[in-house]
């Protein structure tokens, strides 16, 4: 409600009634109808707000799916790496430095459960020359058939390793000496009497020497360390070679 004041143009005819300009002469009253107004405004309220959450939803899922699919990719990546990181690539079997690593694992464990541990390091029987003869590819064939026979020829439990050239080592857990000398001389017969067969018809024989140690200090819970082991499995391979090839040897 407004006051109604009297001005100049209302003397024009109210000036005889007493009219004087200034002089509150009623009062003016506007309405308006606004629960439509307040109703819409409702509606926007909660529609403004529906949005809002809207968005935040988005938004959030949104960044949870790039993180989620961040972490999936760098948790492969990291399998990929370590993979890489402890395989031998040309064969698929495991590299010298996770051999290193797991015989010491492998020792201590033996030697907690008081289990007898042997290992066998075996060399291709020259080698050189069947590259020479056949080609570095051939070569790599070799290599490869080698060791999916070893594979074929292990324990699950074992573990294979490439450990250099036309090297490989076999951890056996579990395993005692004469067990050992059993599985090399199983691989020296399957090398022997499985040759390459080439596309063009020619065959690639191969033979191996083999050196095989085991660690009875495990069983007596001395210190074994794992270059004493394998030093006594080298000079096992060192004496097969020396011995004319294609032989176990064993070092007591
Ligand atoms: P031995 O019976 O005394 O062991 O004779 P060997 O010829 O096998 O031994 P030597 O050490 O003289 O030669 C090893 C050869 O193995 C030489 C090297 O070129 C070959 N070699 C090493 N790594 C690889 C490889 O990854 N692929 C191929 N194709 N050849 C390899
Ligand atoms: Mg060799
Ligand atoms: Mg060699």
């Amino acid at each position: 409600m407004a006051p109604l004041f009297v001005e100049a143009s209302c003397l024009d005819c109210h000036a005889r009634q007493g009219y004087r300009i200034g002089d509150v002469r009623g009062g003016i009253s506007v309405g308006f109808n606004i629960d439509a107004v307040e109703a819409a405004q409702k509606r926007n309220l909660f529609l403004i707000a529906g949005l809002a959450l809207a968005s935040f939803l988005a938004l959030a899922a949104i960044i949870y799916r790039l993180v989620h699919g961040l972490r999936e990719r760098l948790i492969d990546a990291e399998t990929k790496l370590r993979y890489l990181a402890i395989t031998d690539e040309l064969t698929g079997l495991k590299n010298r430095r996770y051999l290193m690593e797991r015989l010491h694992a492998e020792i201590e464990r033996m030697r907690r459960e008081r289990k007898p541990l042997s290992c066998i390091m075996f060399d291709l029987d020259h080698f050189k020359r069947i590259n020479d003869a056949f080609g570095h590819e051939t070569g790599d064939r070799v290599l490869q058939s080698v060791a999916a026979t070893t594979k074929n020829l292990c324990r699950e439990s074992d573990v294979l390793c490439r450990f250099g050239g036309e090297e490989f080592l076999i951890i056996l857990p579990v395993t005692p000496l004469r067990e050992a000398k059993e599985v090399a001389d199983r691989l020296r017969q399957a090398f022997m009497s499985h040759p390459l067969s080439l596309p063009d018809g020619r065959v690639v024989n191969v033979t191996a020497s083999f050196g095989v140690a085991w660690a009875p200090e495990v069983e007596r819970e001395t210190d074994v360390e794992e270059k004493d082991l394998l030093k006594r499995a080298d000079d096992a391979l060192y004496e097969a070679k020396a011995g004319g090839r294609n032989r176990v040897i064993s070092i007591p």
